[in-house]
C-alpha cells in the first residue's frame, strides 16, 4: 500500500495536489478539513463545536480528528492506499495515526512536505477566499492564526517523520503541473 502524508501549511496546495495524486495512483483522499466541513454542513453537534474553533483558525481537539480518520480507514475496505491531507497536525495525532495503522498491519510510506513561504500563503488564501466560500479564508487575521497554529503545533512533525526517514520536502511554488510532477517523481522513486 502507498500511504502518503501530504504535508504543508494552510494554502500550500495540499487539496489541489491530493485530487491529482489520488487519480494517478488510485488512492483514497482523507482530508480532515473536508470531513469537518461536511459535519458543519450537516449541522451535527461535532460540526457545531468544530466550527467555533475553525472560525478562529484554531485546531480542533486531537480525539475528534483521530476518530474521524479511524472510522474512514475502516470504511474504505480494500484500497491501494491513502493520502492524508491536513492530518496529522500535532505530534499526538501522528502517534495515534502510526498506532492505528500498525494495529491494522499498515504504515505510512512517506511524508511529502510542500514548502511555501508565509507571504505567498496569505496571498493564496485571501485569493481562494474570494471563491471558495470558506469563512476561514476571508479574514487575514484568521489566516495568520492558522499559520501560527501550523508553526506552533504542526511544523514539529517534520522532525517526527525525519526520525523515521520518511520526510521528503518538495518545492510548493510554481505551476500546479510542475508541483504535481515533482511530487510524482518523489513517489515514483520510492515505489520503484
Ligand atoms: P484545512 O481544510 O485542512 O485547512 O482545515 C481547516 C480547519 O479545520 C483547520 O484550520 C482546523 O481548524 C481544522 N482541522 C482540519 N484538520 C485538522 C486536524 N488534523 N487537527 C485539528 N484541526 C484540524
Amino acid at each position: 500500500m502507498l500511504n502518503i502524508v501530504l504535508f504543508g501549511p494552510p494554502g500550500a496546495g495540499k487539496g489541489t495536489q491530493s485530487e491529482l495524486l489520488i487519480k494517478k495512483y488510485n488512492l483514497v483522499h482523507l482530508s480532515t478539513g473536508e470531513l469537518l466541513r461536511s459535519e458543519i454542513a450537516d449541522g451535527t453537534e461535532l460540526g457545531k463545536k468544530a466550527k467555533t474553533l475553525m472560525d478562529q483558525g484554531l485546531l480542533v481537539p486531537d480525539e475528534v480528528v483521530v476518530s474521524m480518520i479511524e472510522s474512514r480507514i475502516d470504511k474504505s475496505g480494500n484500497v491501494e492506499g491513502f493520502i492524508f491531507d491536513g492530518f496529522p497536525r500535532t505530534e499526538a495525532q501522528a502517534e495515534a495515526l502510526d498506532e492505528l495503522l500498525a494495529s491494522r498491519g499498515l504504515s505510512i510510506t512517506c511524508m511529502l512536505a510542500l514548502e511555501v513561504d508565509n507571504e505567498e500563503l496569505v496571498k493564496r488564501l485571501l485569493n481562494r477566499g474570494k471563491e471558495s466560500g470558506r469563512a476561514d479564508d476571508k479574514n487575514e487575521e484568521v489566516i495568520r492564526s492558522r499559520i501560527r497554529e501550523y508553526e506552533d503545533k504542526t511544523s514539529v512533525l517534520v522532525e517526527y517523520y525525519k526520525k523515521q526517514s520518511k520526510y521528503f520536502p518538495v518545492d510548493g511554488i510554481g505551476s500546479i503541473e510542475q508541483i504535481f510532477s515533482n511530487l510524482s517523481s518523489q513517489i515514483d522513486a520510492m515505489v520503484n
